[in-house]
């Protein structure tokens, strides 16, 4: 089959013909139709010191997809050709304590598809039946290859009770600005996206934030006082890795804020601890998706009208995936679509 692959420990991905892989008992043979670039997917085509010390060479990679089942394994009971499935891809053990206790994000022994496992940029992929989530068949095929970083999104905004609160994002990656659909969706008041590049707020207006703030111009101060907000905001997504940010948002939180932390800063961050301390402010740090009720959530919110679709830029097939590749690294991509079909 044809699958892009980390052949050689440097910058680049190959279009490769390699074998199928295999399905374990325990396993779903999926026929890939679309998958997404991700920001890690970037990490491993530039060949950055995490991936150096991360993937094994070679490797399929790829982890944001969505296709149909072909074959399953000889114990899966629950699932049968012709569904329409997305995969977690984080596999976990299934045995140390926080999976027992099924908080299975939190396994110790986690594994990455198309990180240190055959990844999905495939004609086929491989998971164990634990790891499929089955689609209604009638979704838009794009957003269901995007459900690994809207689920993302969903586990860090869902954190705290949205309703009426006015929320505070810092970042308007494809994380970001689907943040803010969620945020809207789930009945959020202001929704306050920052960023300093205008075509990324652009688009998060597009996707429901109520305003968005250039910080290379304007202060979020300002715009608090312009919005009537008095105390602060009540909810903050840090989604940039950003230090400046993460300071930004810290200064503008009401007392008792509540704020999410997905973006991954480069090293060590030093913070205002009088900030924190002073205005008990809750900080969380988030980690993957919840299996599986963040998925159980980005399904019925799709299905009850939330729109992400218009976070793809770029629609190309595999055999374009250089150019794909290239428009993330340029900036000029949100969400690149590869199709298989
Ligand atoms: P991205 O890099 O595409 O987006 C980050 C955005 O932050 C960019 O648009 C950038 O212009 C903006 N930014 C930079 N400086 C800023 C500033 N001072 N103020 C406001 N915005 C600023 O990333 P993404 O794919 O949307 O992911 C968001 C973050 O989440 C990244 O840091 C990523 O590494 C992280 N992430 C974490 C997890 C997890 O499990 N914790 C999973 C996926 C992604
Ligand atoms: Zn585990």
């Amino acid at each position: 089959m044809k699958a892009l692959v980390k052949r050689k420990a440097e910058v680049g991905l190959w279009l490769e013909d390699v074998p199928e892989p295999d399905t374990g008992i325990n396993d779903v043979l999926i026929k890939v139709k679309r998958t997404a670039i991700c920001g890690t997917d970037m990490h491993i085509y530039n060949w950055d010191a995490w991936a150096r010390q991360t993937i094994p060479v070679p490797m399929v990679v790829g982890h944001e997809f969505v296709g149909e089942i072909v074959a399953v394994g000889a114990n899966v009971n629950d699932f049968k050709p012709g569904q329409l499935v997305s995969g977690e891809g984080h596999v976990v053990c299934g045995r140390c304590r926080n999976c027992m206790a099924g908080r299975r994000h939190l396994c110790a022994q986690t594994s990455g598809v198309g990180v240190d496992r055959p990844g999905a940029f495939a004609e086929y992929l491989s998971l164990p039946m634990s790891n499929v989530w089955e689609h209604r068949p009638d979704i838009d095929l794009d957003v269901a290859a995007l459900f690994d970083p809207l689920g993302n999104a969903v586990h860090t905004a869902l954190q705290y009770d949205l309703l009426g609160e006015d929320v505070l994002i810092t970042g308007a990656g494809p994380i970001g600005v689907m943040a803010a659909a969620v945020c809207r969706h789930a009945g959020a008041r202001h929704v306050v996206v920052t960023d300093i590049n205008p075509r990324r707020l652009a688009l998060a207006r597009q996707l429901g934030a109520t305003r968005t703030v250039d910080v290379g111009g304007e202060r979020l101060a300002d715009v608090q006082r312009e919005l009537g907000m008095v105390e602060g905001f009540d909810i903050g997504l840090e989604m940039s890795g950003s230090p400046a940010a993460f300071k930004d948002l810290l200064d503008n939180m009401c007392h008792g804020g509540k704020v999410s932390i997905l973006g991954i800063p480069e090293g060590e961050l030093a913070i205002d601890w009088h900030k924190v301390i002073f205005n008990m402010l809750t900080l969380k740090g988030i980690y993957g998706r919840e299996m599986y009720e963040t998925w159980y959530k980005m399904s019925v919110m799709v299905e009850s009208g939330l729109d992400i679709a218009p976070v793809v830029s770029h629609r190309l097939h595999y055999s374009e995936f250089q150019q794909g590749f290239a428009a993330m690294n340029d900036g000029e991509a949100s969400k690149v679509i590869l199709s298989w079909e």
